[in-house]
């Protein structure tokens, strides 16, 4: 047996307003006055002066304006990374991502993929990274993935839908200042915030628990827990925890896996382009069987935040579709693993899972 040795965010700082201290963290991180620091900024935030004011620039620095409409593909880090290359005498200082999952993402990949060669696809998988990246910044704006936290970058490539999972991909330095979450809408502030609850349930659920996982897995539960079933909190409080919640999420799927959700969601995203927060609850509401008491709280959230799921999103879909479907989920064995056991091939079928998604 030998265990993983991995690698945590060696700094973070937490608190409202913090996003204010972004110049001191970053000035001793730069290399040259001719190695910029690229800011990747979500396009949500464009022509928001509250925010962008307070992005400290100076000599060649740069922000670029990303939409977070889609998830992250390699081909898109491919062209910011040539374009970073062509544009720039000098590599980077540093990359900074300000945004939700998507972002960040982003953030990790570019900055990966600066030091080394080839397309962003040719290092899905785990450790396959060659060479430290570039400093990297991760700044979220809305809470529940963990993204902020995790060893991975998720991307859709040519072939498939799989993280770059390696030693270099957490950030170097994270800001938590949960303020910057404030104007986020409802909806997506349920999906990303149930993103976190399901990170929970798989992981607490999941026969990689240990003790590790279990104690950062239990926190995030409970303070999900106070967000959204209690609600006796302030909005700042509220923001504060879930903040949190996602951060203690994150370390929880570090040390066990993910589950069923993940694995099912992750093939809606492939063939369908749904986002994973929502993709993430429309499989989730289907998993009574892999997660009763999970799904029935959750349920329940739905309810009191009054949220609408999309029903029928696989209606039109033919035996091709959902092949590939089923193909992708499958192919994530450590999540099977993690929810089912070693004999999980003999649990899930192609059939069962076909089932799953008609009805989605
Ligand atoms: P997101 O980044 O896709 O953003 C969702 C929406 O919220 C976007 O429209 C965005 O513009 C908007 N938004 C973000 N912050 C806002 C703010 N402060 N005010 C108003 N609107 C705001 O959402 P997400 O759910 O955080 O991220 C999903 C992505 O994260 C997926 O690509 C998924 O694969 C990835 N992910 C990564 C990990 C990891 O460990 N690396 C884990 C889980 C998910
Ligand atoms: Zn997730």
């Amino acid at each position: 047996m030998s265990y993983k040795n991995f690698p945590m965010v060696p700094r973070v700082v937490f608190g409202r307003g913090s996003f204010n201290q972004l110049n001191d963290i970053i000035a001793p991180k730069r290399l040259s006055s001719s190695a910029p620091f690229i800011f990747l900024v979500d396009d949500v935030f464009k022509g928001n002066i509250w925010l962008t004011r307070r992005i400290p620039l100076s000599y060649q620095d740069k922000v670029l304006f990303i939409s977070a409409n889609e998830e992250p593909k390699t081909s898109q880090v491919d062209e910011l990374v040539e374009q970073l290359i062509l544009t720039h005498k000098e590599l980077p200082s540093g990359i900074i991502g300000i945004g939700g999952g998507t972002i960040l993402d982003l953030a990790k990949a570019v900055s990966i993929m600066l030091t080394n060669k080839g397309s962003a696809s040719d290092y899905q998988g785990w450790d396959l990274v060659k060479n430290p990246a570039v400093y990297h910044v991760g700044i979220p704006t809305i809470s529940g993935t963990g993204a902020e936290v995790s060893r991975t970058t998720v991307l859709t490539g040519p072939h498939k839908k799989l993280g770059i999972n390696s030693d270099y991909t957490p950030f170097n330095q994270v800001v938590l200042d949960p303020e910057l979450t404030k104007d986020v809408p409802k909806n997506q502030w349920f999906y990303t915030g149930m993103d976190c609850y399901i990170h929970c349930i798989e992981s607490l659920n999941g026969t990689y628990l240990n003790a590790f996982s279990q104690s950062y897995g239990e926190k995030a539960y409970d303070l999900c827990n106070e967000v959204f079933v209690k609600s006796k909190l302030s909005i700042e409080q509220s923001q504060d925890k879930l903040m949190m919640a996602s951060w203690h999420g994150g370390m929880s799927i570090a040390y066990s896996q993910v589950g069923v959700a993940h694995a099912m969601s992750y093939g809606l995203s492939y063939l369908l382009g749904t986002k994973h927060g929502i993709g993430n609850c429309i499989v989730f509401n289907h998993l009574e069987t892999f997660y009763p008491e999970g799904v029935a709280l959750f349920k329940k959230m739905i309810q009191k935040h009054n949220i609408k799921l999309p029903q029928g999103i696989c209606s039109q879909l033919d035996d091709h579709h959902y092949d590939t479907m089923i193909d992708v989920a499958l192919n994530l064995e450590p999540l099977w693993e993690n929810a089912l056991g070693k004999d999980w091939k003999k649990i899930i079928t192609r059939e069962k899972l076909k089932d799953l998604y008609q009805k989605m």
